[in-house]
């Protein structure tokens, strides 16, 4: 066997999000052994957007042991179980994915396929969400985490957070700092490189503070510090496909009781988020700057607040897309100096979540093998390319044609991939998931039959068990999921009882 050389520095340059998210996986899962610095600039600051989530960001707090009613006080959070989407169909017209299953199996044949024939048939109204514990509870403004049993209606959902980002940061930097990670304060301003392999050697600041490292993560955020502006590892642009190239953000008073999902409301070019948390509600108008300018984009915010708001509004740019190589030579870039596809769906954090859990994985000795880099790089181009394909559709499938934005992504040419998924679902009612999706197939059907796309005939397989009552079935799942509903404490209470233990 040859001589292995451990890593035993590892350098993260930035202190949002993913610089903490990062800091505190890797000092989690590799112990003291390796010496972990963080370098931030106050001065340059955070994006400080960020704060809803998709249910895989419990596992990785329950990876790193943080119990959750601490967590929802440190953060001032909030549960999530799902998202609503409002006039992105047509306008007056809304439907909501949700976390977790719709309805309850009967059989072998998967609920929504059952429903599907039903509702092609004629034989039952409303949307699939009607036939789902999270909206039932969503709407109803319940909240209690999902039931062990699976035998119960009171398991089928599942549950994700709203948190304030520069809350979260803070957290996770005490856990951090707790297991041994060095934060220094300063703004990087030397990169030094081996001459002959290019590999990252150090990072020095501004005020003469120089770090060695075996493996640097670049979480500088947009700027992609050592990712691009060091390495070059170039930028792969989606925003034909996902055209948001602005937003500007407020946060207002709260109104009202905490409801436990997010909300997406459809503008002329782009769209509005709500994000409620216990302390104020997030906002924010995410929109393409071809068609809307800076400031009918925020008067469109301001106008659309559900209270007052707190401060004056923050204006962001990106582009949509990936870094074309996340890992290049001796560093990884994790969070928005990889990439940003907008946060209509809130994967950012996610993608930073899997990126570190990928790398962990893949840790590396201080050799650097480059194929651990080239695996680690084909993963996350598979992960960003499903993603942004599932954005897409939401953009793509609508039936809006009021303004020259809609009329734009309405007709605009789609991914392959993308294309093939919608027209097995048009055919044969089939989710087409690929391998590892994160988003499976309720998200799918949400987003399919809520922007418009139908089958054009039930599922075969559905079709097969004609003497299944289905609709009586029908009939007991929902008036189940009602009960449910009716019995669950509201958000604001439950809430309330586990931060008492907190
Ligand atoms: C409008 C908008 C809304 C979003 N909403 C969501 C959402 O709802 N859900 C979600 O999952 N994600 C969302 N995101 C993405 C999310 O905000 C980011 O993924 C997350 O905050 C991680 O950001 P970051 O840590 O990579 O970058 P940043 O927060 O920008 O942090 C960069 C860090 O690098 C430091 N830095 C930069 N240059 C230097 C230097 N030269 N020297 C020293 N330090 C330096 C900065 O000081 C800072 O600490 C949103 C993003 C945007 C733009």
């Amino acid at each position: 066997m040859s001589d292995r050389r451990p890593i035993s520095r590892i350098v993260i340059v930035g202190g949002g999000s993913a610089g903490w998210m990062s800091a505190a996986g890797l000092v989690n899962a590799v112990g003291p052994s390796v010496q972990i610095d963080l370098i931030e600039s106050e001065a340059i600051g955070t994006v400080g957007v960020g704060e809803a989530t998709i249910p895989p960001i419990r596992t990785f707090n329950k990876r790193l042991g943080i119990d959750e009613a601490t967590f929802m006080r440190k953060t001032q959070g909030s549960f999530k179980l799902g998202i609503e989407f409002k006039d992105w169909q047509r306008i007056g017209h809304s439907y909501f994915h949700p976390f977790g299953q719709y309805g309850a199996e009967f059989d072998w044949v998967p609920f929504y396929q059952y429903w599907m024939r039903e509702k092609l048939a004629g034989n039952i109204t409303g949307d699939i969400q009607t036939d789902c514990m999270a909206w039932a509870a969503a709407k109803a403004g319940k909240f209690e985490p999902p039931m062990r049993d699976p035998r119960n209606i009171r398991s089928r959902h599942d549950y994700a957070y709203h948190f304030d980002a520069t809350r979260y940061a803070q957290f996770l930097r005490g856990y951090a700092e707790a297991r041994g990670v060095t934060r220094h304060e300063g703004r990087i301003e030397t990169v030094t490189q081996n001459p002959d392999t290019g590999f990252i050697t150090s990072v020095a600041t501004n005020d003469g503070q120089s770090f060695e490292g075996d493996l640097f993560i670049d979480c500088s955020g947009f700027y992609g510090l050592l990712i691009q502006e060091t390495l070059n590892a170039g930028y792969e642009d989606w925003s034909h496909w996902l055209p948001m190239d602005r937003a500007v953000a407020v946060a207002c008073k709260p109104h009202g009781p905490t409801l436990p999902y997010t909300k997406s409301t459809a503008h002329q070019a782009g769209w509005q988020w709500r994000i409620p948390l216990q302390h104020r509600t997030g906002n924010g108008h995410v929109y393409c700057s071809a068609y809307e300018t800076k400031d009918k984009a925020t008067q469109t915010l301001l106008d659309n607040l559900d209270g007052s708001p707190l401060a004056e509004p923050k204006h962001l740019r990106f582009v949509t897309g990936r870094r074309k190589q996340s890992w290049s030579k001796n560093c990884v870039a994790i969070g928005l100096s990889a990439g940003f596809m907008e946060p209509l769906e809130s994967t950012s954090l996610h993608m930073i979540q899997y990126g570190i859990m990928r790398l962990l994985a893949m840790l590396p000795d201080a050799d650097m093998s480059p194929l651990l880099a080239q695996e680690y790089n084909a993963l996350t181009r598979a992960e960003s390319e499903r993603i942004r394909d599932f954005l897409i559709l939401h953009y793509h499938a609508t039936e809006r044609d009021d303004s020259e934005f809609w009329n734009y992504v309405r007709t605009m040419p789609i991914p392959d991939r993308l294309a093939y998924k919608i027209d097995h679902f048009k055919r044969h009612g089939l989710i087409i998931s690929d391998e590892r999706e994160l988003f499976n197939n309720p998200s799918w059907i949400a987003v399919y039959t809520g922007q418009g796309i139908w089958p054009e005939r039930a599922p075969v397989l559905s079709t097969m068990r004609l003497e299944v009552p289905v609709k009586e079935r029908l009939g007991q799942v929902r008036s189940a999921i009602d009960e449910a509903a009716a019995a669950m404490p509201t958000h604001d209470d439950y809430l309330q009882q586990i931060l008492k233990t907190s």
